[in-house]
């Protein structure tokens, strides 16, 4: 093996394991300089990158290394500058050779935070978007005039943040200049802290005024935090009240997150609540076929079929499915039949006969409703946990035909005419409310994910 072909191998190895964006920052134009005595140069080319290799994806690198070649023990980086070298640089890596590809991954932009790879035009709709989607286009068309605020929710990796930046993307394209602004509310979080702790929530306030949209990323990680509610309040009614358009995401419904003011829920409520919920498996095959032709390759019907119909609640995990097969052809110049796509694909497909656990449950719910497991198992009386637990009590049952006496003891060792007052309890209110229903559907999401 050259020490290029070693190095497309480490590359395809990481690029599976760190987001996109981390990749192309951190290993363009790196490369294998020298091999000699179990010790491995690679060439990068600035300090900071040098830094940065060392430091956080060393171990990931080393790893790689030693698994192809045992008689790798050591990793050093020289910084190179590439348009300084003499001798030809070394050929582009196949994963860089995807130049289109990667130009869609350019740093998110610094005014707007919008990364420019989110966009409609590869937003794949299908009825479980649909009508996210539908509101998204009609208030990048119109925005602060339709739906306001538009309010997004969905579990993991169905595609919300896509959304929600792809309306901010949209509406730079148009004529009217507009100021627009992306957050994630840990990111709003932390600001408002900071301005508090150096006085300066005047100027925070300033930052968002002039905000003409203003986006918020899973907004279910405001709960609890009394201030940044209060700080969130405040930028929400000054933007809503001169027609700013506010977007926000959430893996829940706005009744669904805990500890949120009533104001604020019944603000989010007085907009647009749309859905996201999990893509048919047409769909799955129409996002695996344009994701594969943007990369340019082609695959066969079969491969597209196995993945499409092995990983099904994360697009997120569709993607890297593909990435991880796209990464092999690449590296084989082959395209790989059925069984190696499973070999391939096997730690990334979860078997459907996952087992599930009263502990899986119990985590489940208590991370949903953001409290302890302790908690849930304890003798609290507080209404924020007798509730929760009764959901979980109710889940155990529903799940996995756990027995009354058997829930009673889980849960403190409490009576099983207990566990059945719960169980009936939770059932009956999930008939005829939808709403609540939804909810539930939404922890039993987390427990198959776990
Ligand atoms: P979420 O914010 O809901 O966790 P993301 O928006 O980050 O999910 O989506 C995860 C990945 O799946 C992203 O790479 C995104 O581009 C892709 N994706 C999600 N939904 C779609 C879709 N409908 N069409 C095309 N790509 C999608
Ligand atoms: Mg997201």
């Amino acid at each position: 093996m050259t020490n290029e072909e070693l190095w497309q191998t480490v590359l395809a190895e990481v690029e599976l394991n760190i987001s996109k964006a981390n990749f192309i920052t951190w290993f363009r134009n790196t490369g294998i300089l020298s091999k000699k005595d179990g010790q491995i140069l690679i060439s990068v080319p600035n300090s900071f990158t040098k830094e940065w290799l060392g430091n956080k994806y060393n171990d990931c690198i080393l790893k790689t290394l030693h698994r192809i070649d045992s008689g790798i023990k050591d990793v050093q980086y020289v910084i190179e500058k590439p348009a300084l070298k003499s001798t030809p640089v070394r050929k582009k890596t196949s994963s860089f050779a995807e130049q289109d590809f990667q130009l869609k991954f350019k740093e998110t932009d610094k005014e707007t935070n919008l990364n420019a790879k989110y966009l409609f035009e590869n937003f794949i709709v299908g009825p479980f978007n649909e009508l996210a989607h539908a509101a998204a286009s009609a208030v990048s068309k119109s925005p602060g005039e339709v739906y306001n605020p538009l309010f997004i929710y969905g579990g993991v990796g169905l595609g919300k943040t896509h959304l929600i930046q792809a309306i901010g993307n949209e509406v730079i394209k148009g004529s009217e200049k507009k100021r627009i602004k992306y957050v994630t509310s840990e990111k709003f979080t932390s600001q408002i802290i900071t301005a508090i702790r150096n006085h300066e929530v005047d100027q925070f306030k300033a930052k968002y005024r002039g905000i003409d949209i203003l986006i918020i990323d899973d907004i279910q990680f405001l709960s609890g935090k009394e201030k940044t509610q209060e700080e969130f309040f405040h930028t929400f009614n000054d933007l809503y009240e001169k027609g700013s358009q506010i977007i926000l995401s959430s893996d829940r419904p706005p009744k669904a997150i805990a500890s949120l003011e009533e104001r604020i829920r019944s603000r989010f409520e007085g907009g647009m609540i749309a859905d996201i919920s999990y893509p048919d498996t047409e769909t799955r095959m129409a996002i695996l076929k344009t994701k594969s032709l943007e990369r340019n390759i082609e695959l066969p019907e079969e491969i597209l079929n196995y993945i499409a119909s092995n990983v099904q609640k994360n697009i997120r995990e569709l993607e890297g499915a593909l990435n991880r097969i796209i990464a092999h052809s690449r590296l084989t110049n082959r395209i790989p039949d059925l069984e190696t796509t499973k070999n391939l694909l096997k730690n990334l497909i979860i078997s459907p006969q996952k087992i599930i656990t009263p502990k899986k449950i119990i985590q489940a719910v208590a991370d949903f409703y953001d409290i302890k497991e302790r908690e849930l198992m304890s003798e609290s009386r507080k209404k924020e946990i007798v509730r929760p637990r009764q959901i979980a009590m109710f889940l155990l049952r529903e799940e996995i035909k756990s027995s009354y006496p058997f829930i009673g003891r889980r849960f403190g060792g409490k009576d099983h005419t207990t566990a059945i007052h719960a169980c009936e309890k939770i059932r009956r209110e999930t008939q005829g409310n939808n709403g609540f229903l939804e909810e539930i559907n939404l922890i039993r999401q987390r427990i198959y994910s776990l």
